[in-house]
């Protein structure tokens, strides 16, 4: 993904008012590029911002999808997690540590069949398997 110099820059220009805590939630998300879930970013963020809630972070991430600055990733149904990467990837989770891995494509070559003539907006790629760290775990 590209590099983001100043967050406050990078959400006032997608028209973001960039408060205190739209700040830390979207560090929070190009600093640890795991997918995190709402109660992942708000366990590990309400130790420094006591009056957070989680109804806040779920708002902030709905608003920065709105705005185009986060996707959402929905590899599993009961599970919504976050990405501040919005290029095209795939994602890969590990069914055993759960880990999610982005990956890339070439999404000029996809060799998709029947939709050939479509206009294709979104391209969502999914895998599940076991990493390579696991395969390798005896
Ligand atoms: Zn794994
Ligand atoms: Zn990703």
């Amino acid at each position: 993904m590209k590099q983001i110099q100043n967050v406050k820059n990078y959400l006032t220009e997608a028209g973001i008012k960039p408060s205190y805590q739209r700040i830390k939630i979207f560090e929070y998300l190009i600093e640890n590029m795991n997918h995190p879930t709402v109660d992942m970013i708000y366990k590990d963020l309400v130790p420094y911002i006591p009056t957070l809630s989680k109804t806040t972070v779920y708002n902030t991430l709905k608003f920065f999808v709105d705005k185009g600055i986060t996707q959402i990733i929905n590899i599993e149904d009961n599970e919504t997690r976050y990405d501040a990467d919005t290029s095209t990837h795939g994602h890969f989770k590990c069914i055993k540590c759960g880990n999610i891995y982005d990956f890339s494509f070439d999404n000029k070559n996809l060799n998709i069949k029947q939709i050939e003539n479509f206009e294709i907006k979104q391209i969502h790629l999914y895998i599940k398997g076991i990493c390579e760290n696991c395969k390798n775990k005896k």
